[in-house]
């Protein structure tokens, strides 16, 4: 089921999330809330959702970049974001390591500071080790668009959110980025 996404201003996105144990990851209820988590995000729609985004301080996050969110960008808008399709998966309780010293500066935007974006820098290469929706250890590898998400979603899990770590001057509202920013 849909779920409300937490706006900025609710304490829940600054708390350091728990992790879950394996035990606690196959129980109904957990199962169910990783799906209210993909259908929010979904719904939203968005390319990644951290629990505390629909209140629950757990450190779960989902991640879909769907080859239709890609529509609106030219070529080379998303090989200059190295941006492609990534398929649907869960990681719970990551590790993340900054597996380069390259940052690199795009606009990116939050379901929980909704309608602004501001220029953030990243790291351009990343790993990431959790568990899956089944408690089974995964490693992830990634750079681009893609370690850009990763390294966001983490942080919601820390209580940090892409204002945190943006070029504050940058700060914008959607309607105003799309107006200058073609
Ligand atoms: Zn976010």
């Amino acid at each position: 089921m849909t779920q409300t996404i937490i706006q900025t201003g609710d304490p829940v996105l600054r708390e350091l999330a728990r992790p879950v144990d394996k035990v606690e990851i196959l129980s109904a209820p957990m199962q169910c809330l990783i799906q209210a988590m993909k259908e929010t995000m979904w719904a939203a729609p968005g390319v990644g959702l951290a629990a505390p985004q629909i209140g629950e301080s757990l450190q779960i996050i989902v991640i879909e970049d769907k080859k239709e969110y890609h529509q609106g960008a030219t070529q080379e808008q998303l090989q200059a974001r190295e941006r492609f399709p990534v398929p649907l998966h869960v990681i719970i309780n990551p590790v993340l390591t900054i597996e380069s010293a390259e940052y690199v500066q795009f606009y990116e935007g939050c379901l929980s500071v909704k309608d602004f974006v501001g220029m953030v820098p990243r790291a351009r290469n990343v790993k990431v080790e959790g568990l899956n929706e089944k408690g089974e250890p995964i490693t992830i590898r990634a750079y681009g668009w893609y370690a850009r998400i990763l390294q966001h979603e983490f942080d919601h899990l820390q209580g940090m959110l892409y204002v945190d770590r943006m070029d504050t001057r940058t700060f914008s509202t959607m309607e105003n980025y799309f107006m200058n920013c073609p």
